[in-house]
C-alpha cells in the first residue's frame, strides 16, 4: 500500500495472468492458446509492414482490418470495432455501456476479469450463481438490472450457452446493453452474431487470441449495431485513438482473410479435445462438456491442486483458480496431439502412484 495510490488503485485486486514460462521448455496448457502458428500469409504481411512506415501513426479507424471482419462475418464495417486485445474491449465497454448505481449482472463463476473491471470502474455487480451442471439459470438475467456479460461458452468451465437463451435474455432486457464474450466461440458453439440485426442490445465480443493463433499480437473485435460501436469509439477516443499498431492491423486483417488456416487449426484443436476427453474419462475424471480450445476436469479421489502441483513437478503447466465451487477443478488448454499424450501419460503415473 502506498500513500501515492488513489483510493482506486487501493481498493482495486488486478487479474493474475496465468504465468509465461520464459526460456525453460515445458508443455504450456494454462493460458488458452493456440498450439499451432499463425499462417504464413499472416507472417508474411507483417513482416512486409515492418517498414520505413513505422514512422507514421497507423489507421486509427483500423479500415482494412475492419473490412475484411466485415466481409468475414457478412455485417458492414459501421458493425465493427476493433481492439487492442479483447480485454481492452471489456475495459472500454464498462465505461461506455454502464452506469454507477446500476448493477449489473453476470455469473459467479466466469472470467474472472469482469470483476476486476467492475470495481476500477466503480460498476456495482451481482453474481448470479451457475446451476450445479455449471448452467447459466436464465430467470435470474430477467430481473431488472444495469447490464449483463457473459462468456460463451463460458470460462473456465468451456460450457455452451444456447443461442435461443441468450436470444431470451436480449427479449427481457430490450433497454440494456447484454454483451456476449465469444473468445472460445470458433470451437464449436454457436455464434450470436446473427442476432445483432434483430438487437439494438446485443454486443458480441471475439478475440484473435485464442481459434486465430494471435495472442502475442493483441487483437479483440466488438460487433454490434452502429449505436454501440460510436459508444465504444467515444471511449477510445477519450483514451487512446491508436490502439492497434499497424503490424497487428495487417496481421488480423490477413487472418481474417486466411480462412483455409484457421478452419484448418481449429478442426485439429476440437479433434484433440474429443480424443483427450475420452482419454481422461478412462482415468475417471470428470469433464465437463467443453466447446472451448481447453478442459475444466476434476477427479475423485486426487484433489485438483495435487494433481496440479504433480504436473508442474514434470514440466507440465495447467490452470488452476483456488476460487469456491471451482477450487477441486484443473483448467487443461488443448495442445497438440503430443502434447496431451505427455499430459496422459503423467497423469496416468500420477494415479498410479497413488495407488500404489
Ligand atoms: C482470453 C479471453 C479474453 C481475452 O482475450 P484477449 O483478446 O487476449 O484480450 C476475453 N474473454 C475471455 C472469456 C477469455 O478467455
Amino acid at each position: 500500500m502506498s500513500k501515492f495510490w488513489s483510493e482506486t488503485v487501493k481498493g482495486i485486486t488486478p487479474y493474475v495472468p496465468g504465468e509465461q514460462p520464459g526460456a525453460k521448455k515445458v508443455i504450456k496448457l494454462n493460458t488458452n492458446e493456440n498450439p499451432y502458428p499463425p499462417s504464413e500469409q499472416v507472417l508474411s504481411a507483417m513482416k512486409a509492414a515492418v517498414s520505413g512506415r513505422l514512422k507514421l501513426y497507423p489507421d486509427p479507424e483500423c479500415v482494412g482490418l475492419r473490412q475484411a471482419a466485415a466481409d468475414y462475418y457478412g455485417l458492414s464495417m459501421e458493425n465493427i470495432f476493433a481492439g487492442n486485445g479483447s480485454d481492452e474491449i471489456l475495459a472500454f465497454c464498462f465505461k461506455a455501456f454502464f452506469n454507477p448505481g446500476e448493477t449489473i449482472l453476470f455469473p459467479d463463476i466466469t472470467y474472472s476479469f469482469y470483476e476486476v473491471y467492475a470495481r476500477l470502474f466503480d460498476i456495482s455487480y451481482q453474481k448470479i450463481p451457475l446451476d450445479e451442471q455449471f448452467g447459466i439459470p436464465l430467470e435470474p438475467f430477467f430481473e431488472q438490472n444495469g447490464g449483463i456479460l457473459i462468456a460463451n461458452p463460458n470460462a473456465p468451465t468451456g460450457k455452451f450457452t444456447s443461442v435461443d437463451s441468450i436470444r431470451q435474455i436480449l427479449v427481457h432486457n430490450p433497454d440494456k446493453v447484454v454483451i456476449i464474450d465469444e473468445a472460445y466461440i470458433d470451437f464449436g458453439g454457436e455464434s450470436c452474431v446473427p442476432l445483432i440485426p434483430d438487437y439494438p442490445n446485443l454486443l458480441v465480443v471475439h478475440t484473435f487470441s485464442k481459434s486465430r493463433s494471435l495472442a502475442g499480437l493483441r487483437i479483440g473485435l466488438a460487433l454490434g449495431q452502429s449505436e454501440l460501436i460510436e459508444g465504444l469509439n467515444r471511449v477510445k477516443n477519450s483514451i487512446n485513438s491508436y490502439t492497434l499498431d499497424a503490424v497487428a492491423q495487417v496481421g488480423g486483417e490477413q487472418s481474417l482473410r486466411d480462412t483455409e488456416t484457421f478452419e484448418l487449426n481449429v478442426g485439429r484443436i476440437i479433434k484433440t479435445r474429443e480424443h483427450t476427453v475420452e482419454a481422461l474419462r478412462a482415468l475417471q475424471f470428470e469433464v465437463v462438456d467443453s466447446r472451448a480450445n481447453f478442459i475444466f476436469v476434476t477427479h475423485p479421489v486426487i484433489p485438483a491442486v495435487e494433481l496440479f502441483e504433480a504436473l508442474r513437478q514434470q514440466d507440465i503447466i495447467v490452470r488452476y483458480f483456488a476460487k469456491p465451487r471451482i477450487d477441486n477443478y484443473l483448467r487443461i488448454s488443448i495442445g497438440t496431439d503430443e502434447e496431451m499424450e505427455a499430459l496422459y501419460r503423467a497423469l496416468e503415473g500420477i494415479l498410479a502412484e497413488q495407488a500404489g
